[in-house]
């Protein structure tokens, strides 16, 4: 198989997954909106880093996030992170709808692999991903575990000795255990990603 075939296949995923988003209660537009900000870290729940990780216009990202809290969907608070921008979180509503999003049939077709195939598939799609937004003005996302900034891995607390703490050294913070597999829009590959697509 050739690697424009492979990569024919990656874009008609893409579409078909879009398309799912058509049956519902939002477009795939508002899906793609609630699901980022279900997934996004506490610096990336604003509508520019909507924005960012849509690859699209302010105005465009406005709409959709627009929509979901005219909707119920989201709501606008301060941002925790620095008290003065805005940051958008999910409402009750806004959750359950999350855990009826049509993207879970494509969670489970990846779930039907066996675990070697889908450790494989999540290697070489990172890599993917990786070469791709190297070449392009868009900002790659992603998190705390793969980033450039990631600090402190070993803790001495008496009452978590066996969890790793975390940093964040691009902002000099603590990362909340829940926060550290959630979307970054301030991450930054590290120089193994950057040449080899994954960390060893
Ligand atoms: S370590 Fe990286 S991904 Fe995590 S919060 Fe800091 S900049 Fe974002």
């Amino acid at each position: 198989m050739s690697a424009r075939e492979t990569a024919e296949l990656l874009l008609l995923l893409g579409r078909l997954v879009q398309a799912e988003g058509y049956h519902g209660e939002l477009s795939p537009a508002q899906w793609m909106a609630l699901r980022f900000f279900a997934r996004a870290n506490p610096f990336s729940r604003t509508p520019s880093a909507f924005a960012e990780f849509q690859a699209t216009t302010r105005g465009t990202a406005s709409q959709a996030i627009k929509a979901l809290e005219t909707g119920g969907y989201l709501v606008r608070q301060r941002s925790e992170a620095d008290g003065r921008s805005v940051s958008l979180r999910l409402t009750d509503k806004g959750h359950e709808a999350v855990a009826r999003d049509p993207f879970d049939v494509l969670v489970r077709a990846v779930d039907s692999l066996d675990a070697e195939e889908q450790t494989a598939m999540h290697h070489a799609l990172h890599h993917v991903l990786t070469t791709v937004a190297a070449s392009g003005p868009h900002r790659h996302f992603g998190v705390c575990q793969d980033c450039a900034y990631r600090g402190g891995e070993t803790c001495c607390s008496s009452t978590s000795a066996t969890l790793p703490a975390l940093e964040c050294l691009l902002f000099g913070v603590a990362i909340e255990p829940e926060d550290a597999g959630l979307l970054c829009v301030h991450f930054q590959p590290t120089s193994e990603q950057r040449e080899d697509g994954h960390r060893e």
